[in-house]
């Protein structure tokens, strides 16, 4: 029998030592509010203060940019929203593609039914988008560009250095949704012109429920949460000390150990998408051969059911999902895999494999020969 195999770290990841240990004494002994005067309290906020310098290093950035959330889908909203509203004076306008995550779709959506006008731009065959596209969108009363650095369900990393380079020309906010992205890949703030940057501690080998968005001046965003003083009065809520401390050390982690994560994430990869399309009739690679997150492989198999095919992998042993882990169970094709030209038989046949540096050959040999059998099997019972 094969040990259980994880192929969902697009969807969640486990904790890091570095961050479990980082975290345990702030579930226990020193649980003082960090807005307290006394050394119970002060050691908080000192550790919530490290946690702050660590992340911002990661970034090249000032510590007093990163502001802590409840994780990527508050950051995406904090950006969109937040923006929105401190520059209603200058127009209703926003810019965004039509494959971002549901954060930012249905945050946009909801500023829709405020009044705003939102640009979805279209992406190619491959999930990218093209810059120029960008720059012909842009109105007088655009106050917002959001490009997700890296799909979450293909993989496809956006030229954000040229989105940044335009937004920058027209004095435009830009946003990024590095959730996928950040503390997988190297990411420049000031190369990449960006103004906001979400990210999102469990994707990192962090604790679930705990975020950050950079903001580069404070003036770009109104608050989102009101109450008390924390967060710089940016974000109100005493804070979730051991997560945003998990945050820290995954994070810090993540950096020291990205380069080499990274190159075996990417031979482990190219040997699954080489085997699985070389050596499996009718499949669909979706997003870019070498242009993708270290760890994504996505296909579509027309002619299988996606819910049928991870049933079978879960009995044996292996986790995956469709498209992404939010739209799996709705009974929708992915708005990602629409949008790259799927049709809907493929968009109904979608695997996602997203593997970490801690799988081995063995596992992809022993994932690929299980999808070969899968796929065999529910297509010959769907003639
Ligand atoms: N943005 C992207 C690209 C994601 O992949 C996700 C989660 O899958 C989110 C935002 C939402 O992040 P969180 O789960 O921390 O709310």
């Amino acid at each position: 029998m094969h040990t259980p195999v994880y192929m969902d770290n697009a969807a969640t990841t486990p904790i890091c030592p570095e961050a479990a240990d980082a975290m345990r004494p702030y579930l226990k002994a020193y649980f003082g509010n960090p807005s307290g005067v006394y050394d119970l309290s002060v050691q908080s906020r000192r550790a919530i203060e490290q946690a702050r310098a660590a992340i911002a290093q990661t970034l090249s950035v000032p510590d007093e940019t990163i502001y802590f959330t409840a994780g990527g889908t508050e950051s995406d909203n904090w950006a969109l929203i937040g923006a929105a509203q401190s520059h209603v004076k200058k127009g209703w306008h926003l810019i965004t593609t039509s494959i971002e995550h549901h954060a930012v779709l249905n945050t946009c959506a909801y500023l829709e039914k405020l009044g705003w006008e939102v640009t979805y731009l279209p992406v190619d065959e491959k999930g990218f988008i093209d810059p120029a596209a960008v720059e012909a969108a842009i109105r007088p009363q655009t106050v917002l560009i959001s490009v997700m650095a890296a799909n979450n369900e293909i993989g496809t990393l956006e030229p954000l250095e040229a989105v940044g380079r335009i937004a920058g020309k027209y004095g435009i906010l830009f946003h990024t949704d590095a959730v996928q992205a950040y503390g997988h890949l190297p990411i420049d703030a000031d190369l990449c012109g960006l103004d906001m940057l979400s990210a999102s501690a469990h994707k990192f080998n962090g604790p679930k429920g705990t975020g950050f968005l950079y903001v580069r001046e404070r003036s770009a965003v109104t608050p989102l949460i009101h109450g008390g003083g924390q967060e710089y009065g940016m974000r109100a809520g005493t804070e979730n000390v051991a997560g945003i401390v998990g945050m820290g050390a995954a994070a810090q982690a993540a950096a020291q150990t990205m380069e080499t994560r990274a190159r075996t994430e990417r031979r482990l990869r190219d040997r699954l998408i080489g085997r699985i399309c070389s050596e499996l009739p009718y499949v669909r690679l979706n997003g870019d051969r070498k242009h993708r997150l270290p760890n994504n492989a996505s296909f579509c198999f027309p002619g299988v059911d996606s819910v049928s095919l991870l049933v079978m992998l879960d009995m044996a042993g292996i986790s995956a999902s469709g498209g992404s882990a939010c739209a799996s169970g709705s009974g929708m094709p992915s708005h990602v895999l629409t949008a790259v030209g799927c049709t809907k038989q493929e968009a109904q046949g979608a695997l996602r494999l997203t593997l970490s540096a801690e799988n081995t050959e063995d596992d992809i040999d022993y994932t690929v020969m299980h999808v070969k059998r899968i796929v065999n099997e529910l297509r010959c019972a769907s003639v």
